[in-house]
């Protein structure tokens, strides 16, 4: 089975069914503006029109804080590899978010493969969601090509009125739709009212930063002396939020923590930020990016330029959240527009 619908009333059943046999996370709301990915047992603690979470799903794929080794030299030179995994159902993606994951499943199956996140990625399963409208003013989902589902999900969820319609995508997504039995076969009737929404939303979602997607590489490679930068410079006060909240940032600091005595410890990996002044440094001090201008150019062209030559795909997702939380108001769209302005 390939498409399915599930009747808005069965919606409580569904996911008390799944939290039954799985663990599942879904976004929840803290206050009216912000949502989090929380476990959920029900459908009433889930909101299912959201604004990006806080943290995008890259929490539940790669952990803040992860031991990747525990050693003991008491009795020779003694290892053990440690993969903290945990098997979850992650309910209500977005489509910006979707492709968040998909890039990071790139960065880490590529050379030297990246095993604890490979095993712990195989332990999720993803149901995705579709937005009929924009979340906010901050989204640039149309403009990365992300305000539509491309994939990199189990099941897909469309709201539809009364139903959602439901596009099996894996196996596992399969399976899991079978356990809680509260579907029904998707009619040709189901499959008009798809496309007739697609349709509408063609009216919606336009490209937010009146540039052309396949030039971005160029703009950032011509205006990689801009004033832009400078001004950027000024104003960014280097606290990494953006980095952190951003669904494909993947950078990562490892670290010995011994016990007192030295002797056992445990190898731990945590989330680092190109925003961050000793991120660059190597041995001898000398600092790669000392300058705040430097940091954030290199930030802007690891999302819209980097990953373009070397896995042909943009690393911004379109989500919006780096503007969301930025103290200093830097906003990614009015950069992109600055930079068109002079160089376009
Ligand atoms: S969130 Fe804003 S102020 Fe903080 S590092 Fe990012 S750009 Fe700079
Ligand atoms: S950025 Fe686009 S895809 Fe992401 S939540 Fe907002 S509207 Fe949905």
């Amino acid at each position: 089975m390939q498409n399915a619908i599930l009747r808005k009333s069965h919606l409580n059943d569904f996911i008390s069914k799944l939290a039954a046999m799985e663990k599942v996370m879904a976004p929840v709301a803290k206050d009216p503006t912000h949502f989090a990915f929380e476990e959920v047992k029900s459908a009433k603690e889930i909101s299912l029109r959201y604004i990006p979470t806080i943290l995008p799903p890259k929490k539940y794929f790669m952990p803040q804080h992860e031991t990747l080794l525990e050693y003991d030299t008491r009795e020779g030179q003694k290892m053990r590899a440690v993969a903290e995994v945990e098997k979850i159902v992650l309910f209500g993606v977005h489509t910006c978010d979707l492709a968040g994951v998909q890039c990071l499943n790139i960065v880490f199956s590529d050379r030297p493969k990246d095993l604890n996140y490979l095993i712990r990625k195989n332990k999720i399963a993803i149901i995705g969601i579709e937005c009929n409208e924009y979340c906010d003013e901050h989204a640039s989902c149309a403009l990365m090509g992300n305000h539509i589902p491309k994939g990199g999900y189990d099941m897909f969820f469309t709201d539809l009125g009364d139903y959602f319609f439901i596009h099996v995508n894996t196996q596992l997504g399969e399976e899991l739709l079978d356990k809680t039995g509260v579907y029904e076969e998707a009619t040709i009737e189901h499959m008009n009212a798809l496309e007739d929404l697609r349709n509408k939303k063609k009216e919606i979602f336009k490209n937010e930063v009146d540039v052309d997607k396949n030039m971005i590489p160029e703009l950032f490679k011509k205006g990689f002396d801009s004033p832009v930068w400078d001004d950027l410079g000024e104003r960014c006060i280097s606290c990494g939020n953006c980095t952190n909240v951003c669904p494909t940032c993947y950078c990562f600091d490892v670290y010995d923590d011994p016990d007192l005595g030295a002797k056992t410890g445990k190898r731990i990996r945590v989330w680092d930020s190109c925003q961050n002044e000793p991120f660059a440094k190597v041995a001898g001090g000398e600092s790669f990016r000392s300058q705040r201008k430097d940091r954030k150019r290199h930030r802007f062209n690891r999302k819209f330029r980097y990953p373009v030559e070397r896995y042909g795909k943009f690393f911004c997702t379109g989500c919006g959240r780096c503007t969301r939380v930025c103290m200093a108001k830097i906003n990614l769209k009015d950069t992109i527009k600055s930079l068109a302005k002079e160089y376009k």
